[in-house]
């Protein structure tokens, strides 16, 4: 079954092995996420390494996510699993990050603790399965009610409301691994906790291909407030549900999913739902029939790419997870309701503000997919430097098959978050008539296109010019 929504998997403990990571591949992983909340940034960088070597035995590309922590409030290492039962109390202490906690004194490492917060407030923990309230101030301490209790251990997270928060992001430490990133050539870099589009230039990264593609992880209430201007500011957009399900409303979250991933790929920005997509195969070895659905349910709103993270990074068979992962979007793009969808987009992105370049690529991006659907055309080929155009035409989400073809590596790796694309490095841009040509030969040799297809050609009409101006209806020889 051919599969167009994308799968991005966390690598952690239970993924290290080469051979898991290359079961994983085969299984489907589009892209690999680093997580960097967790571990240190050489054991981050060598998962990168290693990720690199084994796709590239594998003549495989994998794109590679570097998510980074942002302020992401932690409580301090417990000795052991400790149990916090349903109405009882605990007390929260500002701390450093090596302090340890004990089962009733929890040390916190945000330094304002006891003045941000307020009485009545509620914190998660982990991603939302455990429940406190502030119920008192007592002298260095808070007192929090166990409001819905269950085990934590380790160093579990601590969500404390956004708008209590007073750390910005990115924090210096991300700037400190985004730096590290960098100089490794990194596809993607997540950006956590973001509340403007201010914080996604304060990133302050060259735009893609350049430098890697920044996702803004929408998981706050200001970002949902910023939303639009965040999208424009951004290379894609992260439905981050974990963090976001504890800032609002949990009935609030489905409604919510659906209307980012909108309004982001109608921008032509990849969208990607993540947490808890098939949380149960952390330890079982088929998902529950509600993960089953919310996977599919993700793929019908229009998501571009959907995400593991504990199902891979500490589960029990990460690849046995992808490859249930990709048979379960795989079936659902076939019910995808594709024309309903590019109407809907043509309708959203002509409320949208557009500079004069973008402009060029929404209405060649649009001619091209309605050329396409009133002809049947089978393929778009796309050739496109930065990955813009291919991104572009993705977000129509044409019936036909999308193949991008880039001079640059990265882009080719980038677009492996991209709905329906499917990417080839080419060795340049050449004048146009030479790129179709060449671009069809590639297509062709590789068992994409046979001869006699129609196909759609999108591209410059010069090298040198680089913007998407041209559209050929051409057959394949
Ligand atoms: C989330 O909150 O859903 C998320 C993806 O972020 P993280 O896993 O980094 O907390």
């Amino acid at each position: 079954m051919n599969r167009r929504t994308k799968i991005i998997a966390t690598i952690g403990p239970a993924s290290d092995d080469e051979g898991v990571l290359k079961d994983m591949i085969e299984a489907g992983m589009n892209v690999a996420r680093l997580n960097l909340s967790h571990g240190t940034l050489e054991d981050s960088l060598e998962r990168f390494h290693r990720i690199r070597r084994v796709s590239a035995s594998m003549n495989t590309e994998v794109g590679i996510l570097a998510d980074l922590p942002g302020p992401k409030v932690r409580i301090g290492k417990l000795a052991g699993p400790v149990e916090l039962p349903t109405g009882t109390t605990v007390h929260l202490v500002p701390g450093s990050p090596s302090d340890v906690s004990t089962a009733d004194r929890f040390t916190v490492d945000y330094e304002d603790l006891l003045t941000d917060l307020q009485l009545g407030d509620r914190l998660a923990i982990g991603d939302g399965a455990i429940v406190l309230q502030v119920a008192s101030h007592q002298g260095d301490a808070l007192e929090a009610h166990v409001m819905h209790g269950g085990i934590i251990q380790g160093r579990p997270g601590l969500h404390i409301p956004s708008d209590r928060l007073r750390l910005s992001t990115p924090t210096a430490e991300d700037l400190r691994l985004l730096d590290a990133f960098v100089d490794v050539d990194v596809d993607f870099v997540a950006v956590s906790f973001v509340r403007s589009a201010h914080d996604i230039r304060r990133v302050g990264l060259e735009p893609a291909p350049r430098g890697p593609l920044v996702i803004a992880k929408i998981e706050t209430k200001a970002a949902v407030e910023n939303l639009d201007g965040i999208i424009s500011a951004s290379g894609a957009v992260m439905v981050a549900r974990g963090d976001l399900g504890a800032e609002l409303p949990i009935e609030d979250l489905p409604h919510l999913q659906k209307e980012i991933i909108e309004r982001c790929v109608a921008l032509g920005r990849p969208a990607i739902t993540a947490t808890q997509m098939l949380e149960s195969m952390i330890t079982a070895p088929s998902p529950t029939r509600a993960e089953a659905s919310d996977v599919a349910n993700a793929v019908f709103d229009g998501t571009s790419a959907v995400m593991l993270s504990g199902e891979t990074a500490v589960g029990q068979d990460p690849a046995n997870v992808v490859n249930t992962m990709s048979r379960i979007a795989a079936r659902a793009d076939q019910e995808f309701d594709y024309d309903g969808w590019a109407h809907q987009i043509r309708r959203d992105r002509l409320n949208e503000p557009q500079s004069q370049d973008s402009a060029v690529t929404d209405v060649m991006t649009m001619a091209t997919w309605r050329a396409a659907s009133e002809m049947g055309v089978k393929t778009i080929m796309c050739i496109s430097r930065s990955g813009f155009t291919v991104r572009a035409i993705s977000r129509f989400r044409p019936e036909a098959q999308i193949l991008g073809f880039s001079p640059e590596p990265r882009t080719v790796r980038q677009l492996q978050l991209s709905w329906g694309a499917t990417a080839i490095e080419i060795d340049r841009i050449e004048s146009n008539d030479e790129s179709v040509r060449n671009v069809l030969e590639i297509a062709k040799s590789r068992g994409h296109i046979r001869s006699g297809d129609i196909i759609a050609v999108l591209g410059g009409s010069s090298a040198t010019i680089g913007a998407t101006d041209t559209l050929r209806m051409v057959r394949c020889p």
